[in-house]
């Protein structure tokens, strides 16, 4: 095993290949706090990718109901017991400020990794076929609450938290930083790609061991049953790295991206730097901003150690030891921020589909006070800024303002349906 370093982790950790980083890094921030679970990122996947015979359980991007809901069946929670049994107690942060390189402080449990029994790379579980069987077990089920009150507890930080609660957790591979299903391969038919760090299965290689779907903690690889072989989310690679047809030669959001009504996606590529190994400073690049500056977006369960690449914004009216143990010790500043943004996080939250080719950069100028406003008991003032999104060449995509634009229909259109 290698010593690679885990900035969510905020140390050091075992891995069994040398650390080796792309140039660039393919990321999204996903805002749950915006998902009406439509499914319409899931239908854009399954109707570009998935729709062969014996890929009818593939659902690469899945949405679904936490607590109770999972695809494949329980998939956190029997990786997280797995954890729990090798390391009693320990997943946990100690919760030290370190700056930039160790963000929430550092890990004290072991990863799946460090937790690997005997001769096994990572620590896992390949699910039952059974477990397949139903994408969106518990769609829209919450949790129990028997009480006299309409159900709302009075100790959140600022908006209170339900004691029914349920919200739509948006899964897709993280294109981990160190991949689980690559340090599992016995045939090393998995690889990290150079250019954008997108994870792919070589079909020529893979002889269908299922080791990668045993390590995956996410679960994100699947079985093809026809041809006996592994696939999973490519990351829509033609997409980004613009050589769709339809994308006029410019790098463009993966299919599951463009496609979300709820507008709680945003993806991109963020550099990384060949020295610090670690994401180049780009304070400018939406990503770059949400997740390292302003530190709204956090990993999905950073404790499992692969260092993934998909970033959620936590929904603000869950229980926080749920959210804690999902998201890590970042969860409180998280919410805090979003439901406070400053002048900047407002201005950037404009930026989620508004387009789909692939915002590198962006840029505020500064606008009137549209608004004084009292926003849970604090006087807030919102500026109708204008926020400019630059593409990889510096050419400018689009611009748009923090105040929506807002229109009276004519007397001779009233609504007729
Ligand atoms: S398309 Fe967007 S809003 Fe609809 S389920 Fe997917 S992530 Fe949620
Ligand atoms: S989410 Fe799973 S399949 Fe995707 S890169 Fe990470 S370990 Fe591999
Ligand atoms: S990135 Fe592309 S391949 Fe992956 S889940 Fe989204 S649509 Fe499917």
């Amino acid at each position: 095993m290698s010593k690679v370093y885990n900035w969510q982790l905020g140390r050091d950790m075992h891995y069994p290949y040398e650390e080796a980083h792309p140039e660039w890094q393919f990321a999204a921030v996903f805002n749950i706090n915006r998902c009406i679970a439509c499914q319409t990122c899931t239908m854009a996947c399954k109707s570009t990718w998935t729709f062969s015979r014996g890929q009818e359980h593939m659902w690469w991007n899945n949405v679904e109901t936490k607590p109770y809901g999972g695809y494949p069946q329980g998939w956190d929670v029997k990786t997280l017991k797995l954890l729990e049994e090798a390391n009693p107690g320990k997943q946990i942060w100690e919760a030290h400020e370190k700056g930039e390189k160790a963000p929430y402080g550092e890990y004290e449990g072991k990863t799946i990794f460090e937790a690997a029994p005997g001769r096994n790379s990572v620590l896992g579980y390949l699910p039952k076929d059974q477990d397949w069987r139903f994408p969106n077990i518990h769609e829209d089920t919450s949790t129990k609450y028997v009480g006299d009150s309409l159900g709302i507890s009075k100790t959140g930080v600022s908006l209170p938290e339900h004691k029914a609660w349920f919200f739509y957790l948006q899964r897709i591979c993280n294109h981990c930083t160190y991949p689980a299903c690559l340090a599992a391969c016995p045939r090393k038919a998995i690889y990290k790609r150079k250019e954008d760090g997108i994870v792919l299965v070589d079909q020529s290689r893979c002889r269908g061991y299922r080791k990668c779907m045993e390590a995956c903690p996410y679960k994100k690889t699947m079985h093809n049953i026809e041809t006996r072989i592994t696939e999973k989310c490519i990351g829509c690679y033609p997409r980004v790295q613009g050589q769709e047809p339809l994308t006029g030669g410019v790098p463009t959001e993966t299919r599951c991206m463009a496609s979300c009504v709820g507008q709680i996606r945003l993806q991109g590529l963020v550099p990384v730097d060949p020295k610090t190994k670690d994401w180049k400073s780009d304070p400018k690049n939406p990503l770059y901003y949400l997740v390292r500056i302003a530190k709204v977006a956090l990993p999905l369960y950073p404790q499992f150690g692969t260092e993934p690449n998909i970033y959620y914004i936590p929904p603000r009216w869950v229980p926080r030891d749920y959210l804690h143990q999902m998201f890590g010790p970042g969860v409180d500043q998280a919410i805090e921020t979003y439901q406070n943004p400053s002048r900047e996080l407002l201005a950037v939250l404009q930026l989620f589909r508004k387009d789909r080719r692939i915002i590198f950069h962006y840029d505020i100028e500064q606008g009137e006070k549209a608004h004084e406003i009292l926003l849970r008991g604090k006087k807030r003032t919102i500026y109708d800024d204008t926020i400019t999104a630059y593409g990889k060449e510096n050419q400018e995509l689009f611009k748009v303002k923090v105040e929506e634009p807002f229109y009276i229909r004519g007397k001779e259109r009233t609504n007729a349906v």
